[in-house]
This record gives C-alpha cells, sequence and structure tokens, in this order.
C-alpha cells in the first residue's frame, strides 16, 4: 500500500477518484496520465511545456495528470511531462477538424487597422495572464455543467476563414442563443479578468482552480466584477454579439494549462 492510500485510508477519507474529463490524446483534447510509481503523500508539481499542470488524486496510480492538448500538438512528437525528477511521456493521435467558412460584415474584423491590432496586442495579454492563473482551493474541477442553453452552433476545433481569409482555429464551443440569455457559471470560480475586447467583445474569465479556466465571449452585458467568487449557477451574464460576430451567441473557452480544449470533454451527458 502506498503512503498516501495509507494516510488516506488512517483518516478514513475516500479514495474515490474524481469524475474526471472524458480523454482524447488529440490536439485539442485532454490526456489523463497516470504517474505510475509515484510514491508521493502530497499531489507533485508536474510542467507540460512551460505550463504547470493539473494533478489529482488517481484510482490506479497514486496520482494522475490532467493534460490540456494545444491544438498545434504534433501526433509524430512525444508529448513530454517534466517532474522536479525524472518525467514521463505519452503519444498523441491526429484529429482532422473541419473546416468553416465565415462572412463578417465589418471588414476591420478580418484586416484590422494598426490601432486595433495595438489594442488587441495589450487586451491579449491580459487576457493570456487570465489563462495562466494558478490557484488551489479546496476541491479539483474536473466538470462542468453548460454556461447557456441553445444549440451548438460551432464546434471547438473547426479550422476557419473568414471572407475566405484563414484565421486561428475556433478555440472555444458557440452555444446559439438570443441576446439577454442566461449565461451562468459551470462551476465555482473565481472572476480573473473583465474586459471589452476587440475580437471577443464583453469578456469574463473564470479561475476554477489548478489551472482549469473558462472564458465567456461576445456578452450584451456583464453580471460580474474582478475578483468575485461564483458558485454554480451564479449569473455571469447575458448572451449577446460584441466582438467579431455573424450573431449574437456565447463564446466559450475551457483552458487547461494555459490550452484551449474541447468544452465538450468537461460535460457530462452532452
Ligand atoms: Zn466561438
Amino acid at each position: 500500500m502506498s503512503l498516501r492510500r495509507w494516510l488516506l485510508t488512517a483518516l478514513m477519507i475516500p479514495t474515490t477518484a474524481l469524475a474526471l474529463p472524458e480523454e482524447a490524446r488529440v490536439p485539442g483534447g485532454v490526456a489523463i496520465v497516470p504517474l505510475d510509481g509515484l510514491e508521493s503523500a502530497t499531489p507533485p508539481v508536474v510542467n507540460y511545456g512551460k505550463n504547470r499542470v493539473m494533478v489529482v488524486p488517481g484510482s490506479d496510480a497514486n496520482w494522475v495528470a490532467v493534460v490540456g492538448i494545444p491544438l498545434d500538438a504534433k501526433a509524430d512528437e512525444a508529448q513530454q511531462l517534466t517532474l522536479e525528477q525524472g518525467g514521463y511521456s505519452f503519444r498523441i493521435n491526429d484529429k482532422a477538424y473541419e473546416s468553416q467558412h465565415l462572412t463578417v460584415a465589418n471588414k476591420r474584423y478580418v484586416e484590422p487597422d494598426p490601432e486595433d491590432i495595438k489594442r488587441w496586442r495589450k487586451e491579449s495579454a491580459e487576457m493570456g495572464a487570465a489563462f495562466r492563473s494558478w490557484s488551489e482551493p479546496e476541491h479539483a474541477i474536473t466538470e462542468f455543467k453548460l454556461p447557456a442553453e441553445g444549440p451548438f452552433s460551432s464546434p471547438f476545433g473547426l479550422r476557419r476563414f473568414f471572407n475566405e481569409q484563414p484565421r486561428k482555429p475556433h478555440s472555444g464551443l458557440d452555444i446559439a442563443a438570443p441576446t439577454g440569455a442566461a449565461i451562468t457559471a459551470p462551476a465555482p470560480g473565481k472572476v480573473v479578468a473583465v474586459g471589452n475586447y476587440f475580437f471577443n467583445g464583453n469578456t469574463v474569465i473564470v479561475d476554477h482552480g489548478y489551472g482549469l479556466t473558462t472564458m465567456y465571449c461576445h456578452m450584451s452585458h456583464i453580471d460580474v466584477k474582478l475578483g468575485d467568487t461564483l458558485k454554480t449557477g451564479d449569473s455571469i451574464g447575458q448572451v449577446g454579439a460584441t466582438g467579431r460576430v455573424t450573431g449574437p451567441h456565447l463564446h466559450w473557452s475551457v483552458s487547461l494549462n494555459n490550452t484551449r480544449v474541447d468544452p465538450l470533454l468537461f460535460i457530462d451527458g452532452k
């Protein structure tokens, strides 16, 4: 019996593993990597590239790493997790995401002028800092409720063309809903960014702990402020059409270890 398991048993703490995200070892997916042979009573510090990774109690191994895989990760390269001593590697498979062609009436959103680009760079840095949040609440969150009601109008990972020009792949899930529809917290968390951004419009980023963050874009109205603590179901704001959009919807991003991944992997019974 491992030291950690022995401690948990001695303390009568149930060792039931968390309901983890659905595993998908593909670009834009999540890898669940058992840290086999690691006899540590406390969760180890694990990094993937430059980013710290979520580590939760496992059922077979003592600890498992829950790793967000970037959309530009290459299937022919072994993915490396580094620990203070040693490391683990895992392989991923390719995934062919579909293409989407959109027409945006406001040409500034396709070819931004220098002022827009300057503004976007600053906003991008602000959002980047929020996505790199690391906090350690009592419980790790590994599952979400949907933050809005409506059909999924655009899946994660689409290779996108705006007015026939290639742009970054779709880094979230779009939920179509009318302007004013409710957006609610999918899990407990803390608000780490609130802004009106060039492409994303009215935006909120929530930190759920251990490198897991979520982003809400294009809102008509924001109900939270920086530093607010949210419970599941608390209002974040209302659906809108601010920023680069073709109509009202919620763009919802989920980020693990500063890597945008498919939100549906975190939804139970989607
Ligand atoms: Zn979107």
